[in-house]
């Protein structure tokens, strides 16, 4: 299908990164210099605009679109800039690339570019996000995300836009995927009442109160994680708090091999706490991010609930050199194999 094709990102999702290869294309991951190198930028998931522009100069006949994370979750679920936003805009002007965004987090990416972007500091969070959505030709959204919904996602295209117009097909080709894998759109794949939820959510997810909420929420997590000495990702994110893994277990025989945080993430489950390893296991033994992800759910928990997760890794990381490897006894080569593989926990 897509053969011989590049979609660069500032940090593919992880099963973006899947669908994308699934489908034979090449999917290449633009970190920032910032995040590349740790150095405690405002906007770390932001383009690295040297490496795409690398892309499109030397590949750029190969590169169908360019693809933005926002916030940037695998990047540490850091922010992007309004400035580099419109950057890879004009990039994408320039070669005549269609942008796209993967925008599951655009109110809290949002909220960091009204708190930290100087030019938009007098902007409201709507007039922020109508910014950061007039650059586009299309995106795609989780909306168990900033949909502040139970279920549902989207792919929206713009009206008229040059990827339309060049392959006028396109829409229709994407109804009838849609109809051989979810059925036809009048079939209604979501409830009315989840549909009313989005709209509620959409509206209630771009007021400051409940924005400033939220992220205060993370960052006071992040903090106290700080406060108790464990190596955590900074500055924090909007919507978890990462934790370094290769530092958590400095000093100790755990390798990278041995999945560390596969350990750390089983052992918690026993405590009623799940997170999330997006490290070796997820992307790789050769992936330069090691993390374990602490995402907080939005409007469930009180800040002493998430103390008490602080507590537990705490006691985790007093213990590190006692804890055991993980190995994977079932689907370590599999594709997706996060998702499916089985480990057993030996001391
Ligand atoms: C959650 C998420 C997705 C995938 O959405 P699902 O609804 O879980 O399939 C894609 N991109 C980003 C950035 C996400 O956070």
């Amino acid at each position: 299908m897509g053969e011989d094709q590049i979609i660069p990102s500032n940090g593919h999702f992880d099963t973006t990164y899947a669908n994308i290869s699934e489908n034979g294309i090449t999917a290449v991951n633009c970190f920032s210099e910032e995040l590349e190198t740790r150095v405690q930028g405002d906007f770390n998931g932001n383009m690295n605009l040297d490496k795409l522009t690398e892309i499109l100069e030397k590949d750029g006949d190969r590169v169908p679109l360019v693809y933005m994370t926002i916030t940037n979750n695998t990047g540490g679920g850091q922010p992007v800039s309004l400035e580099n936003i419109r950057a890879v805009h004009a990039l994408c002007t320039k070669y005549e690339k269609p942008l796209f965004l993967d925008c599951c987090r655009f109110a809290e990416n949002a909220w960091f570019i009204q708190q930290r972007e100087e030019e938009c500091k007098g902007m409201s969070i709507p007039q922020i996000v109508g910014a950061m959505f007039a650059l586009c030709d299309g995106f795609t959204i989780s909306l168990k995300k900033d949909g502040l919904a139970n279920m549902g996602g989207a792919l929206l295209i713009r009206n008229n836009c040059a990827l339309v117009a060049e392959n006028p097909e396109l829409l229709n080709n994407i109804r009838d995927h849609q109809i051989l894998t979810e059925g036809h759109p009048t079939y209604g794949g979501l409830s009315g009442r989840g549909i009313m939820t989005i709209c509620e959510g959409l509206k209630t997810v771009v007021t400051e109160s409940y924005l400033k909420s939220r992220v205060e929420q993370v960052q006071q997590f992040g903090a106290y994680l700080k406060e108790l000495g464990i190596p955590v990702i900074e500055p924090i994110g909007g919507h978890a708090v990462y934790i370094d893994m290769d530092e958590f277990f400095k000093g100790t025989d755990m390798k990278r091999e041995d999945y560390g945080g596969i350990s750390l993430t089983a052992l918690l489950l026993l405590k009623g706490i799940r997170l999330c390893e997006l490290g070796v296991f997820a992307f790789g033994d050769n992936h330069p991010h090691n993390f374990v992800r602490c995402a907080v759910p939005r409007n469930k928990y009180e800040i002493t609930d998430l103390y008490y997760v602080a507590d537990c890794i705490k006691a985790m990381y007093d213990q590190r050199d006692k804890l055991p490897k993980a190995v994977p006894i079932y689907g370590k080569d599999l594709s997706l194999r996060h998702f499916k593989a089985r480990f057993e926990l030996r001391g």
